[in-house]
């Protein structure tokens, strides 16, 4: 077996577990395998081995990767500026990282002419850190009450956040526990074109606790692919 298979089956079996523990349905929750600096070899194994789902976060390595990955759905986690969205808008299934009205308003603008209705998450910094991306909290509501009123070309499926890294589980529980109560909150204002579907939340070092938290999503990476090698850019 290949350290991708085993690995994969490890994560598996922990977001099964943690979804025992939480008393939710394993399929309630999906995997995203996070493939930044990773090559299309190594990419398409994972694929090869079940993965459904890939997330990557700079504009250049999907459109570098696309035509080498075998299908898959594809996941833009990163933050997005708006000159890059026309690259992307006719690849990606889901984009985790929305977090302006003027960057919605351009991917309302390229779906539009596509044809498309483009899925999208709104990013919140819960934890406040300061460089992180995302609104902030108190912000959510009005911005998802304005992209639902404007565009016709976007659907809110939900919302991510990227919690510190740390071992600090009281704080990240925290962080979790309030990305879900805002999910909870926003949901019955029940707006327009706005589900609270999913909740992307949870990586490598912290998704367990972000399941029993609520995720419907964990974007895993280094726990699949092993440590990331950036020294080729
Ligand atoms: C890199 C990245 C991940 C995955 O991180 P790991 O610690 O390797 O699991 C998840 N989410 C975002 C937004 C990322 O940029």
């Amino acid at each position: 077996m290949s350290y991708i298979s085993e690995n994969l089956e490890n994560v598996r079996n922990n977001i099964k577990t943690s979804c025992d523990e939480a008393k939710r349905e394993e399929n309630s929750v999906s995997l995203i395998a996070v493939t930044k600096t990773y090559g299309v070899d190594v990419i398409n194994e994972a694929i090869d081995c079940g993965v459904k789902d890939i997330g990557e976060n700079r504009v250049q390595e999907i459109m570098e990767k696309y035509d080498f990955v075998k299908p898959v759905r594809w996941h833009l986690i990163g933050h997005l500026q708006k000159n890059k969205v026309k690259y992307i808008i006719d690849k990606v299934e889901l984009i985790h990282s929305v977090d302006s009205f003027d960057l919605a308003t351009e991917i309302n603008k390229q779906a539009g002419k596509i044809g498309k209705i483009q899925k999208i998450l709104l990013e919140v910094n819960v934890s406040g850190e300061e460089s992180k991306f995302g609104i902030k909290p108190e912000e959510c509501l009005e911005l998802c009450q304005n992209i639902s009123e404007e565009f016709e070309n976007i659907k809110i499926e939900g919302l991510m956040t990227v919690a510190p890294y740390t071992d600090d589980t009281e704080l990240l529980e925290k962080v979790f526990t309030d990305l879900k109560g805002l999910s909870d909150e926003i949901s019955k204002k029940s707006i327009k074109n706005v589900d609270m579907n999913e909740l992307s939340m949870g990586m490598t070092n912290d998704y367990p606790l972000a399941i029993r938290c609520g995720a419907t999503m964990v974007r895993v990476g280094t726990g699949i692919f092993g440590k990331r090698d950036y020294t080729n850019g």
